[in-house]
């Protein structure tokens, strides 16, 4: 593997059930997503992109091929080491958004860095500044159910940011959103696609293509289209043509 790929996938597959019932939900994948990339993974319902973002991401296990996240082959990892290098090296973006009901926005931002034994006063003035990067400041001390969804959501990246991933890994991030808020998060996307954070996104939402470098179409498991798209190479974007 290269320097400056992220994530690599060869041969993935994820079947689901046993003899009549089988499901192959990601059926031989090869991936390589270098440093830098905004992907966009695209396909109808059920053709296997959250699945395929787990395995990615180190939350389910292939039942065929091998993934690597940085240097890391996660497939044969332990469990233990497996949840470390996910705490370490993942953000992860859900579309129900998963925040704790009873933190404040800047609590909840801050509380994978106290958990991993970073001091209070370090955490707080991440936090901080991960809410300032994503324009919520002025909301660090409300609760999330006094934020708007799209704020939830603006919450969420930051928290996802909070241990300088190598690579944030979005899961229907707009799918709960309605339009306005859909666009507070495209903006955030395509600001964090500029300062050259490795994004992958999965989604329905076509307009997550228009700050995507790259859009992969998915059909039954396999990808039936993978695009490079021009955003890439008129912002700079750190994309090296590899595959
Ligand atoms: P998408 O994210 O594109 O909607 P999924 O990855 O959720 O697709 O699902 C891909 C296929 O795998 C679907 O046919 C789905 O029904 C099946 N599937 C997903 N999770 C499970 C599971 N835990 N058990 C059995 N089948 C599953």
């Amino acid at each position: 593997m290269t320097g400056s790929t992220v994530l690599r996938a060869c041969g993935l597959t994820r079947q689901y059930g046993r003899d009549s019932g089988l499901v192959r939900a990601v059926d031989e994948v090869d991936l390589d997503v270098p440093a830098g990339q905004t992907l966009a993974i695209m396909g109808p319902s059920g053709c296997g992109k959250s699945t395929l973002l787990h395995l990615l991401g180190g939350l389910q296990r292939p039942t065929g091929g091998q993934v690597w996240l940085a240097e890391h082959q996660i497939d044969t990892m332990s469990e233990r080491a497996l949840a470390r290098l996910r705490r370490d090296h993942v953000g992860f973006v859900f579309q129900s958004f998963h925040l704790m009901d009873e933190l404040t926005a800047v609590e909840n931002v801050e509380l994978a860095a106290l958990l991993a034994g970073q001091s209070p006063g370090r955490a707080r003035k991440q936090a901080m500044y991960l809410l300032d990067r994503v324009g919520l400041a002025d909301r660090a001390a409300h609760l999330p159910s006094a934020l708007s969804g799209g704020q939830r959501q603006r919450v969420a990246i930051a928290r996802a940011l909070s241990n300088e991933p190598l690579v944030v890994l979005a899961d229907e991030p707009t799918g709960n959103l309605d339009s306005a808020a859909t666009l507070e998060v495209l903006r955030l996307f395509e600001e964090l696609r500029v300062a050259g954070q490795t994004l992958v996104v999965v989604t329905h939402d076509a307009r997550i293509a228009a700050v995507a470098d790259r859009v992969i179409a998915m059909r039954d498991g396999a990808f039936a289209d993978d695009t490079q798209l021009a955003s890439a190479a008129t912002t700079g974007t750190v994309y090296n043509g590899r595959r």
